[in-house]
């Protein structure tokens, strides 16, 4: 007996010793860099206790860099985007972003809202684009960062004055991004207003779950909840049909490489739907209750394993197979981003829905809370 004591008090010792080791989810910040005007952007580096990883700034909202584990436990930056502040304020088609007031487009920047029409900036061809000319994506966010009961989390706030960018309304913003032990970046939002105004913020990172974009994402394996799409037209307007994906490209009910039914660069496709977006950059009609926060779509890259899982209450999801990436971006590490290197999956209110009665109302009045639970949770798969 006497000699099993100091055994016993050595293992609790060493128990006790991993136990006090064991890590713990981190938040910690650094300078950025400095905006044309002098005010700074700070960068946040978030860790969870199994080393996954966000970098986020406050300008924009941006997320930096995302490293997640493959199969094999190793990690990898799994978003594209740049390693300094100055290529982001040069030209970024919003990379790892919040796109707002409104993410996606609202059709020749103009709608009627309570009697009185508004006319917002036009930046994308003829229609306005995630917000107008400075959207949320080049703010600068106010910063806070706390401890959750799950990890860490940053809590991102701006005040966006009415008239900005020609939207009405004294718009109060927050946005929550919290990296949790789980694996996963759960992003909340939060707004309200005091006049009634057009919102819809989303998220807009570009994910390549092989390696954060030096390589299409073209075998990556996707599956959407989603039986319908908005039709758009070619100037990327929904037309106001909302088309089954039933027989057609836009069936990935069932797990389907992105790239199965797209043509190469440079070959027209036979698709109409698929030649006006140049690929797919449609709004899916996601099933199940909006609403409710539910899983929307599962993305698997079959050379490392790497598993996304997303979960919105949103009634809609945009799919962006980055068709306007041309390699023109010089990106972290010095990569060049090509042709489809990136996939963006945005949960957000259906395209131009100011102008669809028929859509989901995407109008915020005073009075009301808006809230959003978007969350990308990563994991892996053997195959
Ligand atoms: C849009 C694309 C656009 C991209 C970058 C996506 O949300 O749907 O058409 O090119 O953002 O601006």
């Amino acid at each position: 007996m006497n000699l099993l004591k100091p055994t016993t008090l050595a293992l609790t010792f060493a128990l006790a010793g991993i136990a006090g080791a064991a890590p713990r989810a981190t938040i910690t910040s650094a300078t950025f860099g400095t905006l044309p005007g002098g005010r700074t952007a700070r960068l946040f580096t978030l860790t969870n206790a199994h080393g996954m990883q966000a970098k986020i700034t406050n300008y924009g909202g941006i997320v930096t860099s995302l490293r997640v584990p493959d199969r094999r436990g190793r990690l990898g930056d799994v978003v594209l985007g740049y390693d300094n502040l100055a290529s982001y304020v040069k030209a970024t088609p919003y990379f790892g972003a919040i796109a707002g007031r409104y993410g996606n487009r609202i059709a020749k920047g103009r709608f009627t809202l309570d009697g009185k029409t508004y006319q917002l900036a036009t930046n994308n061809g003829p229609n306005h684009l995630h917000g107008g000319v400075v959207g949320f994506d080049k703010r600068l966010w106010r910063a806070t960062t706390r401890r959750t009961q799950d990890g860490v989390a940053l809590d991102l706030r701006y005040f966006s004055p009415s008239g900005e960018e020609g939207y009405p309304g004294n718009l109060q913003t927050r946005v929550t991004y919290t990296l949790t032990n789980a694996n996963t970046l759960r992003i909340n939002y939060r707004a309200t207003t005091d006049k009634a105004t057009p919102f819809n913020p989303t998220h807009h990172s570009y994910f390549n779950l092989t390696d954060g974009g030096r390589t299409p994402i073209l075998d990556h394996v996707l599956q959407l909840r989603a039986h319908r799409f908005t039709v758009i037209d070619n100037t990327s307007i929904p037309t106001g049909e909302l088309r089954s994906v039933v027989g057609t490209p836009f069936d990935f009910l069932r797990p389907t490489p992105i790239g199965a039914r797209l043509k190469p660069k440079g070959q027209t496709e036979s698709d109409e739907q698929l030649r006006n977006g140049s690929g797919y950059d449609h709004n899916f009609v996601l099933d199940g209750p909006r609403g409710q926060v539910r899983r929307i779509a599962r993305v698997v890259a079959p050379k490392t394993g790497r598993v996304m899982t997303v979960f919105t209450d949103r009634p809609g999801v945009q799919l962006y197979t980055g068709n306007f990436l041309d390699a023109t971006n010089i990106g972290k590490g010095g990569v060049p981003y090509g042709f489809r290197s990136g996939f963006c999956l945005e949960a957000q209110g259906f395209p131009d829905s100011p102008n669809h009665p028929s859509f989901p109302s995407t109008i915020l009045r005073p009075g009301q809370v808006y809230r959003q639970t978007t969350i990308y949770a990563f994991s892996t798969t053997r195959r």
